[in-house]
């Protein structure tokens, strides 16, 4: 089967990526899944961000079924052989947890997370979990917050730590498409039963971007019931959500109300030192040195995810490889400039001041008048500290375009801000919203 969809991504991508991302996995079966491994967790990595929602289609396409763990690892030797032989034989007498625990990506970890202020609470409720799972404080437990923040990687955390804590655990990771798959498969099949039992089994449901629940009305049904089951039985319920639940249209109220009952915690985007260190701990991961500058640089102008910020390292790490240039300032410079000027470019002066002016709920008049009132005056010097932030624009350009303000205004702008927000949480707030707003 891998060999089919092999060549159908042969046909779909360019050969490069074929032959540096695809060609190099190897595939085998267990219990019925398949299974690719991978010569080490850069590639998982990448794989898993790139392809691996195609691979999923092709697979179903292909098997009738979508299930496919990606794991570091190189088939074990005897396995072609042996495999057909021994399939039937290892399903029955391999231990109930081995079934389990196929998509649970042990790449994720809590020591390769990168702890923030912005993640602080998210880790340590993670961790509860992990380590008393189906205690009522952090049952169930959901973590919500925008994408490429950390929330799968925290979650897997958390299940890789049950394992390694007590390795019969069952736990059990599905995003929510492939609770919705698996159910609508019980349903053809009129196998509903097995499908119950099933998820009933786990010590730990893991549950990944429940907004796609939303509006599938008969998937949110069965998922309560499992819900009850899993909760009555003190077993851990994790849950990940792209917003916070009840601002997701389309989620049952009485599923809202369950989540209510557990913890909900917030994983905010990450600041700056949080970021360069992400760099670096990727990097390193990878085996790739880069100087500390350069970490700085992209943590820098890679504000809106972690995904974006892990991207700009592989497009700067895949570049130098090939080229055979040492990664310097300059070389990151001149790498990410496309990719920079696309986002600068985005951001534009105009809309910064719009952005400021609707986050404050005031007119766009407003950012060019003379008025000094406070309520006026804060947003306005906000505006400027952003634009000075995000844009390459010079002062004297910056105070031009708000209304031809003197460029030494729009410096003092700068350092108010700056200095404000060392004690003020509530104004800290309302810059890190409005960065990201702009880097989106
Ligand atoms: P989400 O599920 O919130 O969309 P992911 O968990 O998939 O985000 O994270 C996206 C990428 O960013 C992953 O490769 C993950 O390892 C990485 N990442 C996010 N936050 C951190 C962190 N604090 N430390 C290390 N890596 C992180
Ligand atoms: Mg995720």
């Amino acid at each position: 089967v891998w060999h089919r969809c092999l060549e159908r991504l042969e046909a779909e991508l360019p050969a490069e990526d074929v032959h540096t991302w695809l060609k190099p996995l190897q595939s085998s079966a267990r219990n019925g899944a398949m299974v690719l491994f991978a010569p080490n967790a850069f590639v998982v990595e990448h794989v898993r961000d790139r392809y691996l929602d195609r691979i999923q289609e092709l697979l179903a396409h292909f098997a009738g079924s979508d299930a496919v763990s990606l794991e570091v690892g190189s088939l074990p030797r005897a396995a072609t052989a042996a495999s057909a032989a021994d399939a039937p034989h290892r399903a029955n007498a391999a231990p109930a947890a081995e079934a389990f625990n196929g998509n649970l990506d042990s790449h994720y970890t809590f020591e390769n997370f990168v702890e923030g202020r912005s993640n602080q609470l998210g880790r340590a409720a993670a961790m509860q979990a992990a380590l008393n799972p189906g205690e009522r404080g952090h049952n169930p437990l959901l973590l919500y917050g925008g994408t490429g923040l950390g929330k799968t990687h925290l979650m897997f955390a958390a299940g890789n730590l049950m394992r390694s804590n007590n390795p019969g655990t069952r736990v059990m990771y599905l995003r929510s498409e492939q609770f919705f798959s698996a159910m609508m498969k019980a349903l053809q099949e009129k196998a509903m039963d097995g499908f119950k039992r099933h998820f009933q089994q786990v010590d730990a449901l893991l549950i990944d971007d429940i907004q796609f629940f939303a509006g599938k009305d008969r998937t949110q049904e069965e998922f309560f019931h499992t819900f009850n089951a899993l909760f009555d039985g003190k077993q851990q319920i994790i849950l990940t959500c792209d917003r916070y639940p009840r601002e997701v249209d389309g989620l049952e109220p009485r599923l809202k109300s369950r989540l209510a009952w557990g913890l909900s915690v917030a994983i905010e985007p990450p600041d700056f030192e949080t970021r360069a260190q992400i760099v670096l701990s990727k990097a390193a991961e990878r085996g790739v040195v880069i100087p500390e500058d350069v970490a700085f640089l992209l943590a820098k102008k890679m504000r809106s995810n972690v995904r974006d910020l892990e991207g700009a390292l592989n497009t700067l790490t895949a570049r130098a490889n090939f080229t055979g240039r040492a990664i310097t300032t300059e070389f990151a410079q001149e790498t990410l400039r496309d990719l920079l000027r696309a986002q600068q470019h985005a951001i534009g002066i105009p809309n910064i001041q719009k952005t400021v002016a609707d986050y404050f709920g005031l007119q766009m008049k407003d950012m060019l008048s003379k008025r000094r009132t406070r309520s006026l005056a804060r947003p306005r010097q906000m505006a400027m500290a952003l634009t000075k932030e995000l844009t390459e624009h010079s002062l004297p350009e910056i105070g031009d375009a708000f209304g031809g303000r003197d460029h030494t205004t729009v410096l003092h702008a700068c350092r108010q801000i700056r200095t404000l927000m060392e004690t003020d949480g509530k104004m800290r707030e309302d810059w890190e919203k409005l960065i990201r707003k702009l880097s989106e």
